[in-house]
Protein backbone atom coordinates (compact mmCIF):
# COMPACT_ATOMS: atom_id res chain seq x y z
CA UNK A 1 0.00 0.00 0.00
CA UNK A 2 1.33 3.39 -0.97
CA UNK A 3 1.46 6.23 1.96
CA UNK A 4 -1.65 7.78 -0.36
CA UNK A 5 -3.57 5.75 -0.47
CA UNK A 6 -7.15 6.90 1.19
CA UNK A 7 -7.67 5.88 4.04
CA UNK A 8 -11.24 5.03 2.99
CA UNK A 9 -9.95 1.78 1.53
CA UNK A 10 -7.25 0.92 3.41
CA UNK A 11 -8.83 -1.95 5.63
CA UNK A 12 -10.40 -3.67 2.07
CA UNK A 13 -9.93 -7.11 1.58
CA UNK A 14 -10.40 -7.22 -2.40
CA UNK A 15 -12.29 -9.93 -4.00
CA UNK A 16 -9.93 -13.26 -5.39
CA UNK A 17 -11.26 -14.07 -8.87
CA UNK A 18 -10.67 -17.14 -9.89
CA UNK A 19 -7.24 -18.26 -11.21
CA UNK A 20 -6.94 -17.55 -14.84
CA UNK A 21 -3.09 -19.06 -15.17
CA UNK A 22 -1.20 -18.40 -18.71
CA UNK A 23 1.70 -20.37 -17.88
CA UNK A 24 0.47 -23.90 -19.69
CA UNK A 25 -2.69 -24.83 -20.93
CA UNK A 26 -5.02 -26.30 -18.18
CA UNK A 27 -8.09 -28.16 -18.49
CA UNK A 28 -10.22 -25.33 -16.74
CA UNK A 29 -12.77 -26.00 -14.59
CA UNK A 30 -12.62 -23.39 -12.45
CA UNK A 31 -14.46 -20.28 -13.29
CA UNK A 32 -17.64 -21.78 -14.19
CA UNK A 33 -17.41 -20.33 -18.14
CA UNK A 34 -18.83 -21.53 -21.24
CA UNK A 35 -16.60 -24.48 -22.40
CA UNK A 36 -18.07 -23.58 -26.09
CA UNK A 37 -17.08 -20.54 -28.07
CA UNK A 38 -19.56 -18.17 -29.26
CA UNK A 39 -22.49 -18.78 -31.17
CA UNK A 40 -20.86 -18.25 -34.98
CA UNK A 41 -24.49 -16.27 -36.34
CA UNK A 42 -23.03 -13.89 -32.97
CA UNK A 43 -19.70 -13.57 -34.50
CA UNK A 44 -20.66 -13.04 -37.72
CA UNK A 45 -23.64 -9.92 -36.41
CA UNK A 46 -20.29 -8.34 -34.77
CA UNK A 47 -18.45 -8.24 -37.65
CA UNK A 48 -20.73 -6.82 -39.61
CA UNK A 49 -22.48 -4.59 -37.32
CA UNK A 50 -19.56 -2.58 -35.09
CA UNK A 51 -20.45 0.53 -34.43
CA UNK A 52 -17.18 2.37 -35.67
CA UNK A 53 -15.03 2.76 -32.98
CA UNK A 54 -14.23 6.50 -32.99
CA UNK A 55 -16.94 6.78 -31.81
CA UNK A 56 -18.32 6.36 -28.20
CA UNK A 57 -20.95 3.52 -27.33
CA UNK A 58 -24.96 3.83 -27.08
CA UNK A 59 -24.73 4.74 -23.17
CA UNK A 60 -28.76 4.04 -23.22
CA UNK A 61 -27.68 0.31 -25.26
CA UNK A 62 -31.80 0.74 -26.71
CA UNK A 63 -31.06 -1.86 -29.31
CA UNK A 64 -29.68 -4.13 -26.73
CA UNK A 65 -32.78 -3.17 -24.55
CA UNK A 66 -34.98 -3.80 -27.38
CA UNK A 67 -34.09 -7.66 -27.74
CA UNK A 68 -33.39 -8.56 -24.46
CA UNK A 69 -37.33 -6.97 -23.61
CA UNK A 70 -38.45 -9.17 -26.56
CA UNK A 71 -36.34 -12.37 -25.33
CA UNK A 72 -38.12 -11.60 -21.45
CA UNK A 73 -41.47 -10.36 -22.08
CA UNK A 74 -40.56 -7.01 -20.37
CA UNK A 75 -40.10 -3.47 -21.41
CA UNK A 76 -36.90 -1.67 -22.44
CA UNK A 77 -37.38 0.70 -19.47
CA UNK A 78 -37.41 -2.62 -17.20
CA UNK A 79 -33.68 -3.40 -18.43
CA UNK A 80 -29.85 -1.61 -17.16
CA UNK A 81 -27.15 -3.10 -19.51
CA UNK A 82 -23.89 -3.31 -17.19
CA UNK A 83 -20.65 -4.89 -17.37
CA UNK A 84 -21.07 -8.24 -16.17
CA UNK A 85 -22.98 -9.28 -12.92
CA UNK A 86 -20.45 -7.67 -11.10
CA UNK A 87 -21.12 -4.04 -12.07
CA UNK A 88 -24.89 -4.89 -11.63
CA UNK A 89 -24.25 -6.12 -7.67
CA UNK A 90 -22.13 -3.26 -7.16
CA UNK A 91 -24.78 -0.93 -8.44
CA UNK A 92 -26.98 -2.37 -6.55
CA UNK A 93 -25.51 -1.96 -3.27
CA UNK A 94 -24.73 1.35 -4.26
CA UNK A 95 -28.38 2.14 -4.80
CA UNK A 96 -30.26 0.22 -2.24
CA UNK A 97 -28.38 -0.25 0.53
CA UNK A 98 -26.78 2.23 3.59
CA UNK A 99 -26.85 2.56 7.28
CA UNK A 100 -30.96 2.35 7.67
CA UNK A 101 -30.86 -0.71 5.01
CA UNK A 102 -27.98 -2.77 5.62
CA UNK A 103 -27.70 -5.90 3.04
CA UNK A 104 -28.38 -9.32 4.00
CA UNK A 105 -26.83 -12.87 2.21
CA UNK A 106 -26.12 -16.07 2.97
CA UNK A 107 -23.03 -16.95 5.06
CA UNK A 108 -22.06 -19.66 1.91
CA UNK A 109 -22.70 -17.63 -0.85
CA UNK A 110 -20.58 -15.28 -3.96
CA UNK A 111 -17.94 -13.85 -2.09
CA UNK A 112 -18.10 -10.88 -3.93
CA UNK A 113 -21.26 -9.46 -1.59
CA UNK A 114 -18.88 -8.53 1.47
CA UNK A 115 -16.44 -7.39 -0.83
CA UNK A 116 -19.10 -4.74 -2.46
CA UNK A 117 -20.86 -4.10 1.05
CA UNK A 118 -17.17 -3.38 2.60
CA UNK A 119 -16.20 -1.26 -0.96
CA UNK A 120 -19.07 1.25 -0.10
CA UNK A 121 -19.13 1.06 3.87
CA UNK A 122 -22.54 -0.57 3.80
CA UNK A 123 -22.95 -2.43 7.21
CA UNK A 124 -24.14 -6.38 6.57
CA UNK A 125 -25.95 -9.38 8.20
CA UNK A 126 -24.90 -13.14 7.34
CA UNK A 127 -27.66 -16.05 7.46
CA UNK A 128 -26.49 -19.20 7.76
CA UNK A 129 -27.43 -21.89 5.09
CA UNK A 130 -28.62 -24.97 6.44
CA UNK A 131 -26.53 -28.20 7.21
CA UNK A 132 -27.42 -29.42 3.30
CA UNK A 133 -26.29 -26.29 2.17
CA UNK A 134 -30.01 -24.76 1.91
CA UNK A 135 -31.43 -22.07 2.34
CA UNK A 136 -34.37 -21.83 4.65
CA UNK A 137 -36.85 -19.07 3.59
CA UNK A 138 -38.20 -18.93 7.07
CA UNK A 139 -34.69 -16.72 7.99
CA UNK A 140 -35.90 -14.15 4.96
CA UNK A 141 -38.93 -13.06 5.93
CA UNK A 142 -39.86 -10.01 7.00
CA UNK A 143 -36.48 -8.29 7.28
CA UNK A 144 -36.70 -5.52 5.27
CA UNK A 145 -33.54 -5.12 4.63
CA UNK A 146 -31.82 -5.24 0.72
CA UNK A 147 -31.54 -8.96 0.61
CA UNK A 148 -28.97 -10.81 -1.94
CA UNK A 149 -30.04 -14.13 -3.21
CA UNK A 150 -27.72 -16.35 -5.51
CA UNK A 151 -30.43 -18.51 -7.10
CA UNK A 152 -29.18 -21.35 -7.93
CA UNK A 153 -26.87 -20.24 -4.94
CA UNK A 154 -22.48 -20.32 -5.83
CA UNK A 155 -20.95 -22.34 -4.53
CA UNK A 156 -23.70 -24.94 -3.91
CA UNK A 157 -25.60 -24.88 -6.93
CA UNK A 158 -28.97 -25.25 -5.19
CA UNK A 159 -32.31 -23.29 -5.96
CA UNK A 160 -35.25 -21.75 -4.19
CA UNK A 161 -38.38 -22.27 -6.42
CA UNK A 162 -39.71 -18.92 -7.79
CA UNK A 163 -42.86 -19.21 -5.53
CA UNK A 164 -40.52 -19.20 -2.83
CA UNK A 165 -38.77 -16.18 -3.97
CA UNK A 166 -42.44 -14.75 -4.22
CA UNK A 167 -42.97 -15.24 -1.05
CA UNK A 168 -39.64 -13.32 0.53
CA UNK A 169 -40.27 -10.65 -1.84
CA UNK A 170 -43.85 -9.99 -0.43
CA UNK A 171 -42.61 -10.13 2.88
CA UNK A 172 -40.18 -7.38 2.26
CA UNK A 173 -42.13 -4.32 0.78
CA UNK A 174 -39.34 -1.89 2.72
CA UNK A 175 -36.37 -3.98 1.36
CA UNK A 176 -35.59 -4.92 -2.17
CA UNK A 177 -34.86 -8.31 -2.86
CA UNK A 178 -32.03 -8.34 -5.64
CA UNK A 179 -31.92 -12.35 -7.22
CA UNK A 180 -28.43 -12.80 -8.73
CA UNK A 181 -29.15 -15.57 -11.18
CA UNK A 182 -25.71 -15.75 -12.86
CA UNK A 183 -26.47 -19.74 -13.46
CA UNK A 184 -29.96 -19.96 -13.77
CA UNK A 185 -30.06 -21.31 -17.48
CA UNK A 186 -29.27 -24.82 -16.63
CA UNK A 187 -32.16 -26.02 -15.99
CA UNK A 188 -33.51 -23.61 -12.92
CA UNK A 189 -36.09 -21.30 -13.30
CA UNK A 190 -36.27 -17.42 -13.73
CA UNK A 191 -37.89 -14.88 -11.05
CA UNK A 192 -37.68 -11.92 -14.10
CA UNK A 193 -41.74 -12.51 -14.08
CA UNK A 194 -41.58 -11.55 -10.70
CA UNK A 195 -40.63 -7.89 -11.86
CA UNK A 196 -43.49 -7.18 -13.67
CA UNK A 197 -45.70 -7.77 -10.28
CA UNK A 198 -43.46 -5.97 -7.28
CA UNK A 199 -41.58 -2.97 -7.56
CA UNK A 200 -39.24 -4.19 -4.75
CA UNK A 201 -37.63 -7.02 -6.82
CA UNK A 202 -34.49 -7.00 -8.70
CA UNK A 203 -33.53 -10.38 -10.98
CA UNK A 204 -29.42 -9.87 -12.47
CA UNK A 205 -28.42 -12.12 -15.17
CA UNK A 206 -24.74 -12.66 -16.96
CA UNK A 207 -23.88 -13.41 -20.53
CA UNK A 208 -21.08 -15.04 -18.93
CA UNK A 209 -21.87 -18.50 -18.15
CA UNK A 210 -24.71 -19.87 -20.35
CA UNK A 211 -23.89 -17.78 -23.43
CA UNK A 212 -20.54 -17.63 -23.67
CA UNK A 213 -19.25 -14.21 -23.44
CA UNK A 214 -17.65 -13.98 -20.43
CA UNK A 215 -14.66 -12.69 -21.85
CA UNK A 216 -17.22 -9.66 -23.10
CA UNK A 217 -17.94 -8.54 -19.74
CA UNK A 218 -21.70 -8.16 -20.00
CA UNK A 219 -24.99 -8.95 -17.69
CA UNK A 220 -28.31 -6.69 -17.18
CA UNK A 221 -30.86 -6.12 -14.32
CA UNK A 222 -34.22 -6.28 -14.91
CA UNK A 223 -36.83 -4.66 -12.27
CA UNK A 224 -39.62 -2.29 -12.55
CA UNK A 225 -38.74 1.43 -14.38
CA UNK A 226 -38.04 3.20 -10.57
CA UNK A 227 -35.77 1.06 -9.42
CA UNK A 228 -33.70 1.03 -12.92
CA UNK A 229 -33.86 4.78 -12.97
CA UNK A 230 -32.19 4.62 -9.16
CA UNK A 231 -29.03 2.22 -10.83
CA UNK A 232 -29.30 4.55 -14.01
CA UNK A 233 -28.58 7.35 -11.43
CA UNK A 234 -25.35 5.22 -10.05
CA UNK A 235 -24.45 4.41 -13.48
CA UNK A 236 -24.71 7.29 -14.50
CA UNK A 237 -22.32 9.03 -12.15
CA UNK A 238 -20.19 6.09 -12.75
CA UNK A 239 -19.52 5.27 -16.09
CA UNK A 240 -21.98 6.23 -18.56
CA UNK A 241 -19.68 3.90 -21.60
CA UNK A 242 -20.07 0.74 -19.10
CA UNK A 243 -20.53 -0.89 -22.26
CA UNK A 244 -18.36 -1.15 -25.10
CA UNK A 245 -19.85 -1.39 -28.45
CA UNK A 246 -17.57 -4.89 -29.72
CA UNK A 247 -19.80 -6.12 -26.41
CA UNK A 248 -22.80 -4.56 -26.99
CA UNK A 249 -22.75 -6.23 -30.99
CA UNK A 250 -21.64 -9.51 -29.37
CA UNK A 251 -24.66 -9.10 -27.10
CA UNK A 252 -26.75 -8.58 -29.53
CA UNK A 253 -25.77 -11.45 -32.06
CA UNK A 254 -25.99 -13.69 -29.24
CA UNK A 255 -29.93 -13.00 -28.38
CA UNK A 256 -30.52 -13.40 -32.10
CA UNK A 257 -29.61 -16.82 -31.91
CA UNK A 258 -31.09 -18.28 -29.14
CA UNK A 259 -31.09 -21.83 -30.19
CA UNK A 260 -27.17 -22.00 -30.00
CA UNK A 261 -27.59 -21.20 -26.48
CA UNK A 262 -30.17 -23.57 -25.54
CA UNK A 263 -27.91 -26.02 -27.35
CA UNK A 264 -25.33 -25.47 -25.33
CA UNK A 265 -27.29 -25.35 -21.80
CA UNK A 266 -28.64 -28.85 -22.87
CA UNK A 267 -25.20 -30.21 -23.42
CA UNK A 268 -24.11 -28.77 -20.26
CA UNK A 269 -27.18 -30.48 -18.24
CA UNK A 270 -26.30 -33.44 -20.16
CA UNK A 271 -22.40 -32.97 -18.94
CA UNK A 272 -23.64 -32.23 -15.43
CA UNK A 273 -25.75 -35.60 -15.30
CA UNK A 274 -22.60 -37.74 -16.76
CA UNK A 275 -20.24 -35.96 -13.91
CA UNK A 276 -22.36 -36.61 -10.67
CA UNK A 277 -22.81 -40.06 -12.12
CA UNK A 278 -19.21 -40.99 -12.09
CA UNK A 279 -17.86 -38.63 -9.37
CA UNK A 280 -20.70 -41.16 -7.06
CA UNK A 281 -18.95 -44.11 -8.36
CA UNK A 282 -15.88 -42.19 -6.27
CA UNK A 283 -17.32 -42.02 -3.98
CA UNK A 284 -18.16 -37.96 -3.81
CA UNK A 285 -20.59 -36.56 -1.90
CA UNK A 286 -22.39 -33.26 -3.37
CA UNK A 287 -25.58 -31.67 -3.34
CA UNK A 288 -27.72 -31.76 -6.28
CA UNK A 289 -26.49 -28.94 -8.83
CA UNK A 290 -28.80 -26.75 -10.91
CA UNK A 291 -26.04 -24.79 -12.20
CA UNK A 292 -23.04 -25.24 -14.85
CA UNK A 293 -20.86 -26.72 -11.59
CA UNK A 294 -20.64 -29.37 -8.85
CA UNK A 295 -20.03 -28.95 -5.50
CA UNK A 296 -17.90 -31.88 -4.74
CA UNK A 297 -15.79 -33.66 -1.70
CA UNK A 298 -14.63 -36.75 -1.37
CA UNK A 299 -14.03 -38.68 1.61
CA UNK A 300 -10.59 -40.44 0.92
CA UNK A 301 -8.95 -36.90 0.32
CA UNK A 302 -8.40 -33.36 1.49
CA UNK A 303 -10.18 -30.58 -0.36
CA UNK A 304 -7.31 -28.70 -0.74
CA UNK A 305 -5.10 -31.42 -1.30
CA UNK A 306 -6.95 -32.49 -4.24
CA UNK A 307 -7.19 -29.09 -5.46
CA UNK A 308 -3.36 -28.57 -5.70
CA UNK A 309 -2.46 -32.40 -6.94
CA UNK A 310 -5.45 -31.79 -9.73
CA UNK A 311 -3.09 -28.21 -10.76
CA UNK A 312 -0.04 -29.74 -10.93
CA UNK A 313 -1.22 -32.64 -13.49
CA UNK A 314 -3.20 -29.85 -15.44
CA UNK A 315 -6.43 -29.79 -14.18
CA UNK A 316 -7.83 -26.64 -12.66
CA UNK A 317 -10.89 -26.60 -10.08
CA UNK A 318 -12.25 -23.86 -7.46
CA UNK A 319 -11.63 -24.00 -3.58
CA UNK A 320 -11.98 -22.07 -1.01
CA UNK A 321 -10.13 -21.64 2.10
CA UNK A 322 -12.76 -20.88 4.42
CA UNK A 323 -13.53 -23.61 7.00
CA UNK A 324 -17.16 -24.93 6.35
CA UNK A 325 -16.26 -25.71 3.25
CA UNK A 326 -12.64 -26.50 2.34
CA UNK A 327 -13.31 -29.70 1.84
CA UNK A 328 -15.34 -28.88 -1.06
CA UNK A 329 -14.08 -27.94 -4.92
CA UNK A 330 -16.29 -26.67 -7.08
CA UNK A 331 -15.71 -27.70 -10.58
CA UNK A 332 -17.55 -26.37 -13.69
CA UNK A 333 -18.98 -28.68 -15.75
CA UNK A 334 -17.14 -28.20 -18.82
CA UNK A 335 -17.15 -30.93 -22.40
CA UNK A 336 -17.03 -34.46 -22.19
CA UNK A 337 -13.59 -34.49 -23.24
CA UNK A 338 -12.27 -32.21 -20.46
CA UNK A 339 -14.57 -33.68 -17.45
CA UNK A 340 -13.12 -37.17 -18.93
CA UNK A 341 -9.20 -35.66 -18.42
CA UNK A 342 -10.54 -34.52 -14.96
CA UNK A 343 -11.83 -38.13 -13.98
CA UNK A 344 -8.25 -39.60 -15.08
CA UNK A 345 -7.17 -37.72 -13.22
CA UNK A 346 -8.69 -38.05 -10.27
CA UNK A 347 -8.40 -42.00 -10.68
CA UNK A 348 -4.78 -41.26 -10.90
CA UNK A 349 -4.66 -39.51 -8.05
CA UNK A 350 -6.58 -41.74 -5.79
CA UNK A 351 -4.54 -44.81 -7.50
CA UNK A 352 -1.19 -42.60 -6.13
CA UNK A 353 -2.68 -42.25 -2.44
CA UNK A 354 -2.81 -45.92 -1.87
N1 LIG B 1 -22.91 -13.85 -9.48
C1 LIG B 1 -22.45 -15.07 -9.23
C2 LIG B 1 -23.22 -15.93 -8.29
C3 LIG B 1 -21.27 -15.53 -9.82
O1 LIG B 1 -20.77 -16.74 -9.53
C4 LIG B 1 -20.58 -14.69 -10.72
C5 LIG B 1 -19.34 -15.18 -11.44
N2 LIG B 1 -18.18 -15.15 -10.76
C6 LIG B 1 -21.08 -13.42 -10.94
C7 LIG B 1 -22.26 -13.04 -10.33
C8 LIG B 1 -20.37 -12.43 -11.81
O2 LIG B 1 -20.48 -12.73 -13.14
P1 LIG B 1 -20.06 -11.72 -14.28
O3 LIG B 1 -19.53 -10.48 -13.64
O4 LIG B 1 -19.03 -12.45 -15.09
O5 LIG B 1 -21.29 -11.47 -15.05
Amino acid sequence: MSRYFSSKYSQLTPYTPGEQPQDMVYTKLNTNECPFPPSEKAMEYLYKNLRPLNLYSDPQMDELRKILAETYDITPDMLCINNGSDESLNFAFMAFCDENRPAVFADITYGFYPVFADLNKIPYEIIPLEEDFSIDPKKYMGLNKTIFIANPNAPTGKILPVSTIEEIVKSNPEGVVIIDEAYVDFGGESSIGLTKKYDNVMVIQTFSKSRSLAGGRLGFAAACPALIQDLNTIRYSTNPYNINSMTAAAGIGTLKDPEYTKRCCNTIIENRAYLAEELKKRGFEFPESVANFIFAKSPKIDGGELYRKLKEKGVLVRHFDKETICQYNRITIGTRQQLDVLLAKIDEIMEEMQ
